[in-house]
């Protein structure tokens, strides 16, 4: 079980800023930017490589939920989305999980 998975259990501790029946949304405990807030959907999926046409809703439904997080963290100067998926692309977490950045200008391109 991931830690993620703990996280949508409550079985630690996150500071969560958006959930529904799909997905949670909670700080990074390791921010990289002045908002950095994880998304992930509540049913494990490890990663990009992992979804499939069943999760076509999911997906959509994630899609139209960054905004909402966004604009409930007033990131009305943008924000950056980011989805590492697996070792070459930095994952640490084997739940996917997509980043929303913001609060700062943020630099282009990544490391
Ligand atoms: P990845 O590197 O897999 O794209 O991102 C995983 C993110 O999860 C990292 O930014 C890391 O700081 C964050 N993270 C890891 N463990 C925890 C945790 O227990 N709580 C919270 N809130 N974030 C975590």
């Amino acid at each position: 079980m991931s830690i993620f998975t703990k996280i949508i259990n409550r079985e630690i501790a996150a500071d969560i800023v958006y959930e529904d029946d799909i997905c949670l949304a909670f700080r990074d405990i390791h921010p990289q930017a002045p908002v950095h807030v994880l998304l992930i959907p509540k049913v494990a999926v490890e990663s990009l490589d992992q979804l499939s046409a069943e999760h076509r809703d999911l997906c959509s439904h994630l899609m139209l939920v960054i905004p909402k997080v966004a604009a409930h963290l007033g990131l009305t100067g943008g924000y950056r989305t980011v989805i590492n998926t697996g070792p070459h692309g930095g994952q640490t977490v084997f739940h996917l999980h997509i980043h929303i950045l913001g609060g700062r200008s943020l630099a282009w391109p990544p490391g």
